[in-house]
């Protein structure tokens, strides 16, 4: 697996699409959420329409006036339900819904390989752990591994999306 894939989809998103944020990192892409950058900026919808210009960055936001404001560079996400908001990014061709054990879901950074010492210190790795691949995010020292962050969710979504 390649830790980055280019030529996809980069995506900037404001603080109501934190959930969606993490289910979009699980498939692999790189989104920066506005929940990482500092509260309380006045002028924060300045600040994401011009990471989404400077960057490259499609604007994700459930604001229909940060949307318009953003231009094409932005899709006013239009429902409250994460599933709903894959649904729709799937549906308007901007995301494939597949599950990439390639970034942290919690902090954007690409994952590596897992070295074995690592995998040995996360009390939360599964004790049998032949025939998983575990992956490591150097930033938040978190542990991952296909086989149980990755099924679920793809159940979930593959249930939904049929
Ligand atoms: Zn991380």
């Amino acid at each position: 697996m390649s830790p980055e894939q280019t030529g996809r989809t980069r995506f900037v998103a404001d603080r109501m699409l934190g959930t969606l944020c993490r289910y979009l990192r699980f498939m692999g892409y790189d989104i920066i959420s506005a929940n990482s950058l500092s509260p309380g900026n006045s002028s924060e919808d300045t600040l994401l329409i011009r990471i989404a210009h400077d960057e490259g960055r499609v604007l994700l936001t459930r604001d229909r006036d940060l949307a318009s404001r953003a231009g094409p560079a932005g899709i006013l996400i239009t429902s409250d339900d994460v599933i709903g908001q894959v649904t729709q990014l799937r549906d308007a061709a901007r995301i494939d819904p597949e599950i990439r054990m390639t970034r942290c879901s919690l902090c954007n950074t690409p994952l590596r390989e897992a070295s074995p010492v690592e995998i040995a210190h996360a009390d939360y790795a599964p004790k049998d752990n032949t025939g998983f691949a575990f992956f490591f995010c150097p930033h938040c020292d978190k542990l991952y591994w296909n086989g149980s962050h990755g099924k679920n969710l793809t159940d979930r979504i593959s249930r939904h999306l049929g």
